[in-house]
């Protein structure tokens, strides 16, 4: 297998963590972003402790200049990004009738307009060396809408359009460009909810659980060895069989 630089946005958190190790484990280098230092630096090492190495550069992916200059310092780290997961997200909920324009503006910034900052600095390197594996962590809420996400969700799906697009017109540069969808995962993000409704969650997962980091960690990798160059433009849905459409 070869080794490949892969930039996961996000990687602290529940999710990036468990791509993170996938993808060191699988021979490749690894560096994620932070925003907090000390935070990063706790995390990076209890990751070393358990054996995962990756590398930490600054950066808000919200901000274009700061997701420009985290690419360049993962460049100076370890080399040219070959694998970009954007990955970095936010929830602020509301029902749309009661939500302000910041919590609107901070989910759009962090999950949508992230994957233009921190995508366009690592394109034109992809096709000059015609090979790039892209993959977006969108979301089943994107899929179908949820109660009180209208910002989530447009950002969300607002990512496939994104990925089709990408994928067309970077097809014939080798560069493969898709999105993995995740359904209900036991992060903290979702362990915050109050139990009596995380239980009426589990009862529409056709699985009977949540899902782990691990397993969208495993969805993430099937996009990216050289026999998945075929593959691009696609949606994975990894959410123990809640939705089924596209
Ligand atoms: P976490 O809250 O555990 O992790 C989010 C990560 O994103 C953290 O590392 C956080 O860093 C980083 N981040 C947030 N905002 C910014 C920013 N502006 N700039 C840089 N980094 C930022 O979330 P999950 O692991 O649960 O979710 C990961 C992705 O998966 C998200 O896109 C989420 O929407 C999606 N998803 C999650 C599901 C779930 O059930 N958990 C279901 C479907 C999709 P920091 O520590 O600095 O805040």
């Amino acid at each position: 297998m070869t080794t490949r630089v892969a930039l996961v946005t996000g990687g602290t958190g529940g999710i990036g963590t468990a791509i993170c190790k996938r993808l060191f484990d699988s021979g490749h280098k690894v560096a994620t972003n932070y925003r907090n230092a000390d935070k990063a630096i706790a995390w990076q090492t209890r990751m070393k402790e358990g054996g995962c190495e990756v590398a930490l550069a600054k950066g808000d992916v919200s901000s274009p200049e700061e997701a420009e200059a985290m690419v360049r310092e993962v460049e100076r780290q370890l080399g040219p990004v070959d694998i970009l997961v954007n990955n970095a997200g936010i929830t602020r909920d509301g029902t749309f009738h009661k939500m302000t324009a910041q919590q609107w503006q901070e989910v759009i910034n962090t999950n949508l307009n992230s994957v233009f900052n921190v995508t366009r600095p690592v394109i034109e390197g992809m096709r000059g060396r015609k090979w790039g594996r892209i993959v977006q962590i969108s979301s089943i809420n994107g899929q179908k809408g949820q109660y009180g996400q209208a910002n989530y969700a447009a950002a969300k799906a607002g990512m496939h359009g994104f990925t089709i697009s990408l994928a067309q017109e970077n097809a014939r540069f080798g560069v493969t460009v898709n999105t993995v969808s995740p359904g209900y995962i036991g992060t903290e993000m979702v362990m915050a909810v109050p139990e009596a409704v995380r239980e009426k969650i589990v009862a529409q997962i056709p699985t009977g659980r949540l899902g782990t980091p691990e397993e969208i960690a495993y969805a993430v990798s099937f996009f990216l060895p050289e026999e998945a160059g075929w593959i691009t433009g696609a949606n994975l849905s990894a959410n123990g069989g809640q939705y089924m459409g596209w």
